[in-house]
């Protein structure tokens, strides 16, 4: 039986003082121990955030990371620096760092690789724009994305993976997939990973999906059998966040 995790992505939100008061806030609301809660925050937050966290159920994530040790690269964040932090997930591959970012399925797997060497937790994402959706070639897209991003990944690190499937008209757009679009997808990710590993795999990996997850349709969308929680944006910064961690 997978654990259901359910992150959320604050995006670029938050001072470091307004992480502390959210962390507050929240903590209360998001006490359920039958779920892997995780706040995935921008790298300012990330030390605060921990302290403010410490005593909790709460687990922090990054939302980047770079695929080298150490080094020149200028405004990069390592994972040892998140490892060292209290960092336990990485949220890889966002549309939004896709999109903006120049992110590819290759720079996602270097950083797949990295983040498993260093016992971090990858949240990997993946999805569609509309046009794709339109034109047919979703599960193709995804099992791509899906595909490189795990090319050199052991079975027993892919077991502890986590991957979010965001259908990219979905985010920000409170537009969310139906629950049955959802599954679709979420399944067809799960035949991928049986298919590039095998069933044990399979079932063990964990699936999220993200895109506009609110407190009314987290219910039934997580009922579902391939859906293994969210990964939230908007709603993670409201204090609806507890209502959507404790969604039964
Ligand atoms: C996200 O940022 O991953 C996301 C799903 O955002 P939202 O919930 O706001 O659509």
């Amino acid at each position: 039986m997978r654990k259901k995790v359910i992150a959320g992505n604050w995006k670029m939100n938050m001072t470091p003082s307004e992480a502390v008061e959210l962390v507050d806030t929240l903590k209360p609301l998001v006490d359920n121990p039958e779920v892997d809660v995780v706040f995935c925050v921008p790298a300012i937050d990330i030390i605060p955030v921990v302290e403010a966290a410490k005593g909790s159920n709460i687990q922090v994530g990054a939302e980047n990371m770079y695929f080298e040790d150490k080094g020149a690269y200028t405004g990069e964040i390592s994972p040892a620096m998140l490892t060292d932090a209290g960092i336990k997930y990485v949220v890889l591959g966002h549309s939004e760092r896709r999109e903006y970012f120049a992110e590819t399925d290759e720079t996602v797997n270097k950083k797949m690789l990295k983040a498993f060497e260093h016992g971090l937790t990858p949240i990997m994402c993946c999805g569609e724009t509309l046009e794709q959706r339109e034109q047919g070639v979703t599960m193709d897209f995804i099992r791509q994305q899906v595909k490189i991003g795990f090319q050199n990944v052991t079975a027993e690190q892919a077991k502890t993976a986590v991957i979010a499937y965001e259908p990219i008209w979905a985010i920000g757009t409170g537009k969310t997939a139906t629950t049955e679009q959802a599954q679709e997808v979420c399944k067809g990710i799960r035949a991928c990973i049986a298919e590039v590993y095998d069933e044990a795999t399979a079932e063990a990996i964990r699936i999220q999906y993200g895109g506009s997850v609110n407190a009314e349709t987290a219910p039934e969308l997580f009922a579902q059998p391939d859906i293994d929680g969210g990964l939230v944006g908007g709603a993670s910064l409201k204090p609806d966040f507890g209502k959507i961690v404790n969604y039964k």
